[in-house]
């Protein structure tokens, strides 16, 4: 088990239960990773809370989930000999550096006679399913959705039955043996938090179901999905990231609901399919072009002279920026793990464009604070909003924040939960608070500079440094 933390739906169970009369399920825990820079307590916890989910599940079976600890090659081995398994069956993972793993795991497992078998679980259509006339990877979304949406209609995948194939077939507990319990967070150095997201494939269910249902969010997805304050959207992310909830479910059961439905109904649930297809873009542009992991996708976007400013980096990480929508927005992903997509979009540009700072240094503060965390969805979402990568905002659209706060925050509902300085300011100046006059400060409480920062930049001039930037770099005029 790895980014597939449940039973239902899980190509690689479906065929371990297949292909052998007994199955046993187990996960490696690598404390080298689980320490790393890449791993941030929210992501930690969301997966350990998965784990432990599964467990319970796999234990009301009589049979367990084996928790092994180390070097994976050498794990694996050992257990399997253990138990006597003659091969191993594991779902893939888009992840350059899991994708290396994998290839010296399977190297160690079959030189002793192990086979091994890879399936293709947590994408809808794999990296090569979905190519354009001339076999070539999609570097644009719109054809790619086109074509996804054209070759799910002749060839739906229909979630797979694992969970049944592989009922009678997991091996008794007493034959598996004693195995560790679930670490906490703390042991690998994360702190937890009763804020962070918990998966588990039964919540990850019901909150599909709280979704889909008639009268849930995906009635208004279509406009109520921009706006903060709401629980407008699906809140699946850790899930789909742990995988306790499997892709061709979301898909399948937002078909269904499509039956029948008004046509508002059925225009907001097409919209969060396309949300899903854009999962699989990113994912497959992580496959196919896997150097996005560590440069941007345009080379020449390489040559943006990014500023050194550790300062304005802390400032924006530490929700002090002074724009208000900002620092709500960083408030929320620091306190709960979790960031609205809107807001992602809106404190992306700002990091890159509005104070010049790399997107890779945001990129890396997401992952280590967000619990779903993913290499291909956040490196996309980053390299979109830094203009350096696939089908990305042109350089001279930016986010103007105090626009984008009065319009899809308009009384400022968002901004005051998260801003107790801002809660008194009057909705006319709640996105722009330097405006408000002296006095009107002193009424609302907020005194611009001492309860609340002032701008750390002045936007007239950023966007001339941005423009500047990007036109010397890309050998361009200015627009
Ligand atoms: C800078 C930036 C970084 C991001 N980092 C991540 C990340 O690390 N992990 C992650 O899962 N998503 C990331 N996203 C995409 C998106 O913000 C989240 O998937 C979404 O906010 C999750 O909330 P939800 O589950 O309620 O989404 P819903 O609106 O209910 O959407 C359903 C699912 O579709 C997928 N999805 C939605 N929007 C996008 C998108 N723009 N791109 C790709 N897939 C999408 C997600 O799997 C999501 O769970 C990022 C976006 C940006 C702009």
């Amino acid at each position: 088990m790895r980014r597939d933390l449940r039973l239902r739906d899980n190509v690689a169970l479906a065929e371990a239960a297949r292909a052998s009369d007994e199955v046993a399920l187990a996960f490696v825990l690598d404390p080298a990773l689980l320490r790393s820079e890449r791993m941030g307590a929210p992501l930690v916890q969301a997966f350990f809370s998965a784990l432990a989910a599964l467990r319970a599940e796999v234990r009301e079976r009589g049979s367990d989930l084996v928790l092994l600890e180390g070097d994976f090659a050498e794990q694996l081995t050992a257990f399997a000999r253990r138990i006597g398994a003659g091969a191993i069956f594991y779902n893939e993972d888009y992840d350059p550096e899991a994708r290396l793993r994998d290839k010296r795991v399977r190297a160690a497992l079959e030189a002793v006679g192990i086979a091994v078998h890879a399936s293709l679980d947590h994408v809808y259509f794999g990296a090569d399913e979905v190519r354009t006339e001339s076999g070539a990877p999609y570097k644009v979304f719109t054809p790619y959705k086109r074509h996804w949406l054209d070759q799910h209609a002749l060839a739906p995948r229909l979630p797979v039955q694992s969970n049944r194939a592989s009922a009678q077939k997991l091996l008794a507990s007493a034959e598996i043996g004693a195995t560790r319990e679930v670490p906490t967070p703390e042991a690998y150095g994360h702190a937890s938090s009763t804020a962070f997201p918990m998966c588990g494939e039964a919540e990850a269910r019901a909150r599909l179901d709280r979704f889909l249902a008639l009268g849930g969010a995906s009635d208004g997805y279509a406009v109520q999905r921009d706006i903060p304050a709401l629980e407008g959207t699906s809140r699946l992310s850790p899930d789909l990231r742990a995988g306790t909830i499997g892709i061709r479910t979301c898909v399948a059961r937002a078909r269904a609901a499509m039956e029948g439905a008004s046509s508002q109904r059925r225009a907001s649930l097409d919209v969060w399919i396309t949300e899903l297809v854009w999962r699989d873009f990113y994912q497959q542009i992580l496959r196919n072009f896997p150097h996005v992991a560590r440069a941007p996708f345009v080379a020449e976007t390489a040559a943006i002279p990014w500023r050194d400013d550790e300062a304005a980096f802390a400032a924006w990480c530490e929700a002090r920026t002074g724009y208000p929508i900002v620092d709500a927005a960083m408030r929320q992903l620091n306190t709960t793990g979790w960031m609205h997509n809107r807001l992602r979009m809106i404190v992306a540009s700002f990091l890159t464009k509005d104070l010049l700072l790399n997107w890779q240094w945001g990129e890396r503060y997401f992952e280590r604070h967000l619990a779903d965390a993913d290499l291909a969805q956040n490196n996309g979402g980053w390299q979109w909003a830094a203009s350096t990568g696939t089908d990305a905002a042109p350089y001279f659209r930016i986010f103007n924040p105090v626009l984008q706060g009065q319009r899809f925050d308009p009384e400022g509902t968002f901004v005051r939960a998260m801003l107790p300085a801002l809660r008194s300011v009057p909705t006319k100046y709640v996105h722009a608070p330097w405006q408000m006059p002296p006095l009107v400060q002193r009424e609302a409480g907020c005194i611009v500079g001492e309860d609340y920062p002032a701008p750390i930049v002045d936007r007239a001039e950023t966007k001339a440094r941005v423009l500047a930037a990007f036109s010397a770099a890309l050998g361009r005029r200015e627009k």
